[in-house]
């Protein structure tokens, strides 16, 4: 199913609400939804970023053909890192995702190209896509 320009919005701010219950950091945090072609030469995994500076979640908008399994997944970790009260130490990939399955129970896995999804029975994050 391909998402109209609002539900991938609309998922996102659903999915800060939840986070923002339990880490009232991502209170005020905002969206960008920005074209493919943002960034010049974007590779497969380049679907959104967070922008500590200011509070921001980018997302490119061909996430929205991505399925919505993927949606929720790359969501969900840049929520993590909206959350992270130390962004800028090691290891903030991996802390993303372990907010992430703090929030929502279950862990942040990714698909066989590396990238996020909150289906079942696709890998943990890889070495490879740090
Ligand atoms: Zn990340």
């Amino acid at each position: 199913m391909v998402s109209d320009r609002n539900s991938l919005a609309d998922l996102f701010f659903a999915q800060a609400e939840r986070f923002a219950a339990v880490h009232p950091r991502i209170n005020g945090v905002t969206l960008r939804i920005v074209a493919s072609h943002y960034l010049r030469s974007p590779e497969y995994r380049d679907l959104a970023w967070y922008d500590p500076d200011s509070h921001a979640v980018y997302l490119l908008d061909r996430l929205r053909y991505l399925p919505q399994d993927n949606q929720l997944g790359v969501i969900w970790h840049e929520l993590g890192h909206a959350a992270d009260e130390n962004i800028s130490s090691k290891g903030a990939e991996r802390r993303a995702d372990s907010i992430s399955e703090g929030v929502t129970g279950r862990p942040l896995l990714y698909d066989l190209r590396g990238v996020q999804s909150a289906a079942r029975g696709v890998c943990e994050r890889s070495e490879i896509f740090d």
